[in-house]
This record gives structure tokens, C-alpha cells and sequence, in this order.
């Protein structure tokens, strides 16, 4: 029988592919003096069989791992427009300066005087982050977002120590990101939930009387998770102020204010960077990330240790003499490489490049919102970077936003993110960022539209998508707690 398509389907796992002997690698002959492992690890560690590896030619090794990357989707095979998450393309050049061997072949127990160039270019990024957020003083050891968070919550519990009462509540908005309560609670603080007004921005108002002398500060992202730009900030930092309390800026959503507004001049006394998202990175799927904090002077005392200085040779130096300090938050001195790629990234655009960027990121979501705000609503209007849409329009037709979602993947789209924040009914938060065309653009609201009409027509069809992924409707829970690694293409058992 002609088949249309007789490509291999099975996708054997790499262990399935192995035949005993088969090879993938020449080493060279050791040019050093050869001992037994005997000798070298004591009896109780050393294995009774050796370990069951995959035997495979290299371009076996080639072939899996390219036909593995073509099962998932990422930013290089087509759009992201994962909102909150600025899953920006990752220029190439940051991948090559990674890999510098003189960059990439440190090691973190080299002594400071073999690796003044890594100290420099991390004071350099460091002037360049500060100069970004308008802030006096900076750590680039945190490792993500959320662990930024965490080390602002911990200056907060540290200055007011300091002050003499380390006080108990930090005030956050209903539409904040579900990291921003979770670190807070992790750091010891009780959370206030303030309710966005009907803008979704945060109520001078409302926020008055939450104040009072056992809250810490404030969290507030900026724009906030609706893409709304909090334009009372400066009233809002005023108040706080005057009740003695501090301002955090979540700053996931920086893309929308680069080169425009800095966080140090709105008010905030502190705030994290995303290198991961405002800065390229390849990140989603669990990679590593930056979450640099920065300060102003009166925080500085309390930074993780250690501070990178200027040492009186002009050369750089690390100081561990800060008594105040809330101590260490990772592993020598955080995710390098990622240090490395927002170093290529912002000295590749220049200040007039970063500039450009933010602007072109709310202006690339202000053309996708005008055309798809007429079909899917926007509760709270359009955002600057990102907009937050409503999918209840397709309720009564038994279509939800999650539906919406999974046939977006048949169209080579990663879906938006959905069901958050919590305050906008079936969420569609979608961030194209700047690194799109216009055309691409275009493609992704014709899908939408496309959708909202499938959906109207044959709500079943939506429903059942997707059609062309590997795996289609998955049990998400199950998933994630017993994931399933081995691909089984439908019906094959
Ligand atoms: C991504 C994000 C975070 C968390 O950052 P991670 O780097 O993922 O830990 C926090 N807040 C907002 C608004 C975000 O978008």
C-alpha cells in the first residue's frame, strides 16, 4: 500500500538506538602518566558493572537531539508570546561570547587576581544595570526573579532591624505575580492584598489605609502583570515613605521601560532585573536566569555578600567585610554565563538601542491589541508591553481560554499565558516583544481571529486541539508529578 508519509515514527529514545560497541568519540591517548581507578577511589565507590550508557555514533547523538528539539517548541523555531515572561529572540553573538574559553573555562576558585577580567566585565554590567534602574548599588548573585524577590524581602527585614523594629506586613497588589506573595511569605512576612482599582493600578487611596507602623513596604510591579503602568507611583512611593516602610520594584516587566522611566527616579528603593527576559537569554524549560537586585545608597550596607569593588590598583577586588549584610543567596557569584550573554546583549544596542527596544516592545503590543481588541476584549484596557485579553466571550459557546490556547500550538505559536493574573476572567495574556516582525505579528492575530470563529462554528473542533503536536491533550497535573518522557505517537500503543 502507498503510504503519503512513511517517515519513521517511532522516535526511539536514545537507549533504544544504543548497539554494544558502537562509538561516538575518538580521545586522544593520555599524554600524562596512567593509574588504575582502583587506586584512586576507595573499593565502596566503585561500580560492580559498568554503567549502562547509550552506545551511539555521533551523528545518532545529532539526530536525537535535533528531532527532540523539534518536538517542543522554543523561541527559535517560532513566536513565544508567553506574557510576563519577555520570551525575547536570543541573538546568536551572546551565545558566542559565552562560550569565550576565557570566559566559560573559569573556575570559581581561581584566585581574584587570575580572573580580573570576569570581575570587570561584572562591574561593568553592574554600571550598566544601575545606570538602566536609576539605582546606587547593585548584586548580580541572584539566580532568578523570584530569588531577587527574596533577597529585596530580606533587605526590607534587614533595614528595619536595623532601624530597630523589623516590622510584619508587605503590601502587594491582587494582580501580582504569584512569586511576589510566595517570597514574601518565605522571608517571614506577613502579605496584604490591596485590590487594583478598576484601572488596575494601585489606589493611593486604598493603599493609605493599609499603611500603618508594622508594614515593611510595598511590592509593586511596574508596568504592572495588566501591562498597566502604575502612574501614581511617585504618590504611592511618597506614602510609603512617610509611613516609614520601602518600595520594591518587581522589575519582570522592564522591557516596557527601558531608556524611557528608571525605577530609581519613580520612587523605589529597590528593584530586580530579569536578565533572562529583559536582557535575551534563552530561558522556559527551567534554564538558568539572572535576578540582579539593585538598591539605593541607604541599602547598600545589607547587600548579599560578597560586594564587588575597586580595589586601590584599579584593579577589582571582592569584599566581605560588610557586617550588615544579609549574607550569601548562591553559589560563588551567581549564573555567569547568563552575566555574560546581558553584557553582549546591552553593549551590542548601546544606550540608544535599549532605548528603541522598549519602544518598540509597547509599540509592537499596541498593533496587536488594536487588532484583536474588537473580538477578544480587554477588561482593563491595553497595556504598555503586554496586554491581558478576556476569552468569556466564547463561554457560551463551551469554548474556554485554555481551549483558545492549545489551538494556537497547531499554528506553530506557543500559547499565551493563561488564567492569570487572577483578576481578569479567562486571562490571555500575550507579550510579542520586540524582536518580531510585523508580519509575524499579523500571522499571530489572524490565528486569533481564526480561533474566535472556529470556535463559534465548531466549538467541538477547538475543544479537541491540538491536532499536529506530539502529544495532544495531556493530564497537566499527572504530568508534571509522573512525566512520561517516552514518546508514544497516538495509537501506536
Ligand atoms: C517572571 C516573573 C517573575 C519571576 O521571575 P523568575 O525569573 O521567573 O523567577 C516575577 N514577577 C513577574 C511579574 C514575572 O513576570
Amino acid at each position: 500500500m502507498k503510504e503519503k508519509n512513511p517517515k519513521r515514527t517511532d522516535s526511539p529514545l536514545i537507549f533504544e538506538r544504543s548497539r554494544p560497541g558502537r562509538r561516538g568519540t575518538a580521545v586522544p591517548e593520555p599524554d600524562v602518566p596512567t593509574r588504575p581507578l582502583e587506586e584512586l577511589l576507595p573499593k565502596a565507590m566503585m561500580r560492580k558493572e559498568p554503567p549502562s550508557l547509550p552506545e551511539v555514533s555521533e551523528n545518532e547523538v545529532v539526530r536525537h537531539f535535533t528531532e527532540i528539539s523539534l518536538m517542543n517548541h522554543h523561541v527559535d523555531r517560532g513566536f513565544y508570546p508567553l506574557g510576563s515572561c519577555t520570551m525575547k529572540y536570543n541573538p546568536k553573538v551572546n551565545e558566542q561570547t559565552a562560550r569565550l574559553p576565557g570566559l566559560a573555562d573559569l573556575h570559581p576558585f581561581q584566585p581574584t587576581s587570575a580572573v580580573q577580567g570576569a570581575l570587570r566585565l561584572m562591574w561593568e554590567l553592574g554600571d550598566m544595570l544601575k545606570e538602566i534602574v536609576g539605582m546606587d548599588e547593585i548584586t548580580l548573585q541572584p539566580a532568578a526573579g523570584a530569588q531577587g524577590e527574596l533577597v529585596g524581602a530580606l533587605l526590607f527585614r534587614a533595614y528595619h532591624t536595623a532601624q530597630g523594629d523589623p516590622r510584619k506586613k508587605i503590601i502587594i497588589p491582587d494582580s501580582a505575580h504569584g512569586t511576589n506573595p510566595a517570597t514574601v511569605r518565605m522571608a517571614g512576612y506577613e502579605v496584604v492584598t490591596l485590590k487594583s482599582n478598576e484601572e488596575g493600578r494601585m489606589d493611593p487611596g486604598a493603599l493609605e489605609s493599609a499603611l500603618g507602623e508594622d508594614v515593611a513596604g510595598v511590592m509593586l510591579t511596574n508596568p504592572n502583570t495588566l501591562g498597566k503602568f502604575e502612574s501614581d507611583v511617585e504618590e504611592i512611593a511618597r506614602l510609603v515613605h512617610e509611613a516609614g516602610g520601602l518600595m520594591y520594584m518587581d522589575g519582570a516587566n522592564l522591557n516596557a521601560l527601558i531608556g524611557v522611566a528608571r525605577p530609581g527616579d519613580l520612587g523605589y528603593d529597590i528593584v530586580h532585573l530579569n536578565l533572562h527576559k529583559t536582557f535575551s537569554t534563552p530561558h522556559g524549560g527551567g534554564g538558568p536566569g539572572a535576578g540582579p537586585v539593585a538598591v539605593k545608597e541607604h541599602l547598600a550596607p545589607y547587600l548579599p555578600l560578597p560586594i564587588l569593588t575597586r580595589a586601590g590598583d584599579g584593579g577589582y577586588a571582592l569584599d566581605w567585610e560588610r557586617p550588615e549584610s544579609i549574607g550569601k543567596v548562591h553559589g560563588f557569584w551567581g549564573n555567569f554565563g547568563v552575566l555574560v550573554r546581558a553584557y553582549t546583549y546591552i553593549r551590542m544596542l548601546g544606550r540608544d538601542g535599549m532605548r528603541r527596544t522598549g519602544m518598540a516592545a509597547v509599540l509592537n503590543n499596541a498593533y496587536m491589541s488594536a487588532r484583536l481588541e474588537g473580538t477578544y476584549s480587554l477588561p482593563y484596557g491595553r497595556g504598555m508591553h503586554e496586554s491581558v485579553f478576556s476569552g468569556s466571550f466564547l463561554k457560551e459557546h463551551g469554548v474556554r481560554t485554555l481551549d483558545v490556547a492549545k489551538r494556537l500550538l497547531d499554528f506553530g505559536v506557543h500559547a499565551p499565558t493563561v488564567y492569570f493574573p487572577l483578576i481578569v476572567p479567562e486571562a490571555i495574556m500575550a507579550e510579542p516583544t520586540e524582536t518580531e516582525t510585523k508580519d509575524e505579528l499579523d500571522r499571530f492575530c489572524e490565528a486569533m481571529l481564526q480561533i474566535a470563529e472556529e470556535a463559534k462554528a465548531d466549538p467541538e473542533f477547538v475543544k479537541n486541539a491540538p491536532y499536529s503536536t506530539p502529544v495532544r491533550r495531556l493530564d497537566e497535573a499527572l504530568a508534571n508529578r509522573r512525566p512520561n518522557v517516552r514518546y508514544r505517537p497516538e495509537g501506536s500503543d
